[in-house]
């Protein structure tokens, strides 16, 4: 869609389709209320209550609804928005949406609600691509932080490191463009003020790490000899967590892969899962040592389980030495029929549970900077492009005042960290980076 377009009225269906109690129609646009007007039995509008009637093509009645109206500029696209609350059956709301679209709208692109509401000026760049996060989030720890995004936590950052730039700028400019009446700035005070901008931008940049392992995930793999406790493990840790994110396809619980929600989405492979499917045990231990092999190279973080009643035999460094230069955790199971404990191992017992929620900690700080429940905002790998960009543009301009170079050419790159900046908030944005990014979205959002 350009930018410049004028805005038709849009319509798609809110919620997913299945069958549920209710389903929500979203209509968008100068022409909403003109439409509903025509369709429905109790036109008497105030702003934000809902009416109860029936949506009706000419005199068949299609379904008994409540509308909720929002008038122009106070919704969530800014313009004229009417929601249709009808029985969340799938033919229903197919049929009422029909009837809309015949009455006038267009069917939305994906998140096309959301590019008004950007367009329209209801929410910033961070903020709409928040809204994406929240409605694909994984983990509930995702969920919550990008709820604080679109609440304008990064937007906030963002905009205070701007007014930085933009301050030091204009000292420069005024400099340049008014010699008699204002001095140049010194560049003692360049230097500082660069320092430290560069330091908020690396204070925003340094939980990108932690942001990417929210939105991807981590795979883990349990390795270690048979019977040391690894399908005991894999089964300790997904009861540790009920809420299983999903199901890979053609796995199930019981065989081999389970996404499941700890703190972070992580992947778990047991590498013993594979026993047993086969009748012929050589081969299936040849298919054992092959997937094993390949899981671990896949793998962002091993777990390698020894039996602690035993210690470390042949077998176990045998093992072990295809972990050691990986990222990996020493994990000594059965620690509730064995006293004995040495410092560098985690000690657990997968049957009865001991350890296994300090496990999970352990895990989650191997593989993240900072806990994700202390995460304040997170950024997306367009975001962090952003901003390493205006970071790489203020290093320039720090080098350049250390050496006293012209300030002329030091505002060069002052302006080109500023439309960094402009182009992460989506004050400076191309319609192809729009459309990227609401490519992303579902229809109706
Ligand atoms: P795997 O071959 O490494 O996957 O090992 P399993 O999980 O199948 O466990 C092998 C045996 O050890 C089973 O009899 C388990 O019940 C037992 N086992 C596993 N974990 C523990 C533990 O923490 N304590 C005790 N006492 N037994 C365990």
């Amino acid at each position: 869609m350009n930018i410049l377009q004028e805005f038709d009225t849009i319509a798609a269906i809110a919620t997913p389709l299945g069958m549920g109690g209710v389903g929500v129609i979203r209509i968008s646009g100068e022409k909403a209320f003109e439409i509903i007007e025509k369709i429905f039995t109790n036109t008497n509008f105030e702003p934000r209550k809902f009416n109860h009637g029936w949506i009706v093509d000419n005199e068949i009645k299609i379904d008994e609804c409540l509308v909720l109206p929002f008038f122009a500029p106070n919704s969530y696209t800014g313009e004229n928005v009417v929601e249709i609350q009808c029985h969340g059956g799938i033919n229903v709301v197919k049929n009422i949406l029909n009837l809309v679209l015949k009455n006038g709208a267009r069917m939305a692109e994906k998140g096309e609600f959301t590019k008004r509401a950007f367009l329209n000026k209801r929410l910033d760049l961070s903020q709409a691509e928040a809204v994406a996060d929240i409605i694909h989030s994984k983990t509930s720890n995702f969920a919550t932080v990008s709820v604080k995004n679109l609440s304008g936590v990064l937007k906030e950052k963002i905009n205070e490191i701007r007014n930085e730039i933009f301050e030091v700028l204009s000292r420069i400019t005024a400099g340049i463009d008014f010699p008699e009446d204002v001095a140049e700035p010194e560049y003692s005070y360049l230097i500082e003020k660069f320092e430290y901008i560069i330091n908020q931008i690396d204070k925003v940049l340094s939980n990108a790490n932690t942001s990417n392992i929210l939105r991807q995930g981590v795979s883990v793999a349990i390795v270690g000899k048979p019977n040391v406790g690894k399908s005991s493990l894999f089964n300790a840790l997904l009861s540790l967590d009920r809420a299983i994110v999903t199901d890979i396809a053609g796995t199930t619980r019981d065989v081999l892969k389970e996404t499941l929600d700890l703190g972070i989405p992580v992947t778990l492979v047991d590498t013993a899962g594979i026993r047993g499917i086969n009748e012929n045990e050589n081969k299936v231990e040849a298919i054992g040592i092959e997937y094993s092999k390949q899981s671990l190279n896949e793998a962002d973080l091993v777990l390698f389980v020894y039996d602690s009643t035993q210690g470390i035999q042949k077998e176990d460094k045998e093992i072990f030495d295809l972990v050691k230069d990986k990222n990996h955790i020493v994990i000594a199971n059965k620690c509730d029929i064995c006293t004995k404990r040495d410092t560098d191992t985690v000690y657990i017992s997968a049957l009865t549970g001991e350890g296994v929620q300090e496990l999970k900690q352990t895990l989650t700080q191997k593989v993240c900077d900072i806990e994700p429940e202390n995460l304040d905002f997170v950024t997306n790998s367009r975001q962090q492009a952003c901003l390493s960009r205006a970071r790489a543009s203020l290093d320039q301009a720090l080098l350049a005042s250390n050496i006293q170079e012209l300030q002329d050419l030091i505002s060069i790159d002052v302006k080109a960290s500023l439309l960094a900046l402009d182009e992460l908030t989506g004050e400076l944005i191309t319609d192809d980076i729009l459309d990227n990014i609401f490519d992303h979205f579902c229809i109706g959002k």
